[in-house]
C-alpha cells in the first residue's frame, strides 16, 4: 500500500530517483492533515505532489509515518497544527471532541472539514458535521470541502467525472484560500456559500442517483403492465382455449414482444410534457407563469425517460438478433420444411411477405440508429462540444423518426429570460442547461418552473 501511495502524481520534479515523492522546496506553503487514515494518506500524496509542504498529526506518528510520502511531515498532532495556516481535519465526527485539547494552537486557523456523516448519522444530526466542528472550535474558520472527492480519486488524480469540489464557509477569504489549494490540486472548487449549506453538501454523496428513481420506476411498471398483457394474449389465451403449451417463450418471445411497447411509450412521455407545456402557455396566454409542479418534474425527467427508451430498443435489437438461435426456431423452421415437403410444395415465397419483413428490419435499424444518435448527443461531453445550431441539426432526423408523437419542434433558439433579479438569472441559467441536455428537447424548449 505504501508503494502505491508514494506513486508520482502532478510535480515530476518532485520526483527522486526511485520513484518514491521527495523533498518539496522550502518556500512551499505549508498544510497542515489531522489524522492519518486512508484520507488523510491520499490528501497528503495529492498536497505533496501538487507543490505544498505537507505535515500530518497522528496519535501515534512512529505507526504510520511509512505509510505516507516521504516528501511528508509525519508528527504528533501538537506539533502538526503549530505553524500552517490551513488545517484539513481528517477524521471522523465522533473524533472531533478528543481534537479539543489542541483549542489554543487552533486559534484563528482554518479547519478544512472533509467528513462524510452515514445516512443515518445524516438524520439523527440537525446540524452538518462543519457546523459542530465549528461549534467545537469558534477561534477558528471551518471550511467544508473535499467530502466529495473520495481518497481513491484523491490518489489517482482528479477525473472528468468527479473534479467539482463544493466549498463552504462563513469566512470569504478562508473559503478563497481552499479553493486555490483545490485547483492546484487540479480540482474545480465550487462555491456553495455559507456554512449553513454544509448539511447539503454533507449529503451530496448519500444520493444515489435521484434523478433515475422515478424514470426507473415508471420503465418498471410499463414493463410489468405489458408484460402481463403479452404473457395473457400469446401464452394464457392459447393454453386456455387450444390447450397449447407455450410457456416456453416466457423468458424470450414475451420479454422481446414487450420491450418495444415500453421503447415506444417511453419515447412518447419524452414529447408529451413538451405539448403539454405549449398548450398550457397558450391557454395562459403568458409564458411568464410557474408551470404545475408535477409538470415541472416531467419535464426535467426527459432525458433520463428517453435513455431509458433507447435502452429498451437496444435490448429489444439484441434480444431479436438471438431469436433465429433459439431451438424452438429451429424446430418450427424444421416442422415447416416437412409440412412443405409432405404437401408436395417445391418454392415457398411470399412476395408480399417478404417485402414486409425487408421494410420492417430496415425501419427498424434506421430508428434505432436515430436513437442511438439522440442519446449520444445527450451525454454531457457531447452535447457541449456542440454549439446550439449543431445541437438542433443533429436532432433534426427525430422530427422524421417521431413525428407520430406530435413533434414538431423546428429547433428554434429559445428566447433569453430576462430579469433584474440575478437569483432569477442563474436559475434560468441552470435550467436551461438542463433543458439542452434534455434526450431530446421539447416543442417549448423549457424544463424551468417558469414557462418563458
Ligand atoms: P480512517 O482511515 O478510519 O482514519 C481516521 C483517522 O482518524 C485515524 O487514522 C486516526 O489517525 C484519526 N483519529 C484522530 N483522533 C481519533 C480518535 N479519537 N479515535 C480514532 N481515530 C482518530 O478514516 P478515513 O477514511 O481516512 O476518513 C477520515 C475522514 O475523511 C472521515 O471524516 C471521512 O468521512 C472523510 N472522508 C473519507 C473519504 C474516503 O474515501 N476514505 C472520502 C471523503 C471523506 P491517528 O491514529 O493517526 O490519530
Amino acid at each position: 500500500m505504501s508503494g502505491e501511495m508514494d506513486k508520482p502524481l502532478i510535480s515530476l520534479h518532485l520526483v527522486d530517483s526511485d520513484s518514491s515523492l521527495a523533498k518539496v522546496p522550502d518556500e512551499a506553503p505549508k498544510v497542515g492533515i489531522l489524522g492519518s487514515g486512508d484520507f488523510a494518506r491520499s490528501l497528503a500524496t495529492r498536497l505533496v505532489g501538487s507543490g505544498f509542504k505537507v505535515v500530518v498529526g497522528s496519535r501515534n506518528p512512529k505507526r504510520t509515518a511509512g505509510l505516507f510520502p516521504s516528501a511528508a511531515q509525519v508528527t504528533f498532532q501538537e506539533e502538526a497544527v503549530s505553524s500552517p495556516e490551513v488545517i484539513f481535519v481528517a477524521v471522523f465526527r465522533e473524533h472531533y471532541a478528543s481534537l479539543c485539547s489542541l483549542s489554543e494552537q487552533l486559534v484563528g486557523k482554518i479547519l478544512v472539514d472533509v467528513s462524510n456523516p452515514t445516512e443515518q448519522e445524516h438524520l439523527q444530526h440537525r446540524e452538518s458535521n462543519a457546523e459542530y466542528l465549528a461549534s467545537l472550535f469558534p477561534t477558528c474558520t471551518v471550511v467544508k470541502a473535499f467530502n466529495v472527492i473520495s481518497a481513491w480519486t484523491l490518489q489517482a488524480g482528479p477525473r472528468d467525472g468527479n473534479r467539482q469540489v463544493p466549498i463552504c464557509s462563513d469566512q470569504p477569504e478562508a473559503k478563497r484560500a481552499v479553493s486555490e489549494m483545490a485547483l492546484a490540486m487540479g480540482f474545480m472548487p465550487v462555491d456553495m456559500g455559507s456554512l449553513a449549506s454544509a448539511r447539503e453538501v454533507e449529503a451530496m454523496p448519500l444520493r444515489l442517483l435521484p434523478a433515475w428513481k422515478v424514470p426507473t420506476l415508471l420503465a418498471l411498471g410499463l414493463f410489468v403492465c405489458f408484460y402481463a398483457y403479452n404473457f395473457v394474449r400469446d401464452v394464457l389465451q392459447p393454453y386456455m382455449q387450444e390447450s397449447q403449451n407455450k410457456f416456453f417463450k416466457l423468458p424470450v418471445s414475451v420479454v422481446n414482444t414487450t420491450l418495444p411497447c415500453v421503447a415506444y411509450v417511453l419515447l412518447s412521455l419524452v414529447y408529451l410534457p413538451g405539448v403539454l407545456a405549449a398548450a398550457l402557455q397558450l391557454q395562459r396566454g403568458t409564458k411568464y407563469q410557474r408551470f404545475p409542479d408535477w409538470l415541472d418534474h416531467w419535464l426535467q425527467h426527459r432525458k433520463q425517460i428517453g435513455l431509458l427508451s433507447f435502452f429498451c430498443a437496444a435490448l429489444h435489437a439484441l434480444y431479436s438478433f438471438c431469436l433465429p438461435l433459439r431451438r424452438a426456431h429451429r424446430y418450427d423452421l424444421v416442422n415447416l420444411a416437412v409440412k412443405q415437403v409432405l404437401a408436395n410444395k417445391s418454392h415457398l415465397w411470399v412476395e408480399e411477405e417478404v417485402w414486409r419483413m425487408e421494410i420492417y428490419l430496415s425501419l427498424g435499424v434506421l430508428a434505432l440508429g436515430t436513437l442511438s444518435l439522440l442519446a449520444v448527443t445527450s451525454l454531457p461531453s457531447i452535447a457541449n462540444s456542440l454549439n446550439w445550431r449543431e445541437f438542433s441539426f443533429v436532432r433534426m432526423p427525430r422530427c422524421v423518426a417521431t413525428s407520430s408523437a406530435g413533434n414538431t419542434d423546428s429547433g428554434t433558439r429559445r428566447p433569453e429570460f430576462q430579469s433584474q433579479d440575478p437569483h432569477l438569472r442563474a436559475l434560468h441559467h441552470q435550467t436551461s442547461f438542463l433543458g439542452s441536455q434534455s434526450f431530446c428537447c421539447s416543442l417549448v424548449p423549457v424544463s424551468t418552473p417558469y414557462g418563458h
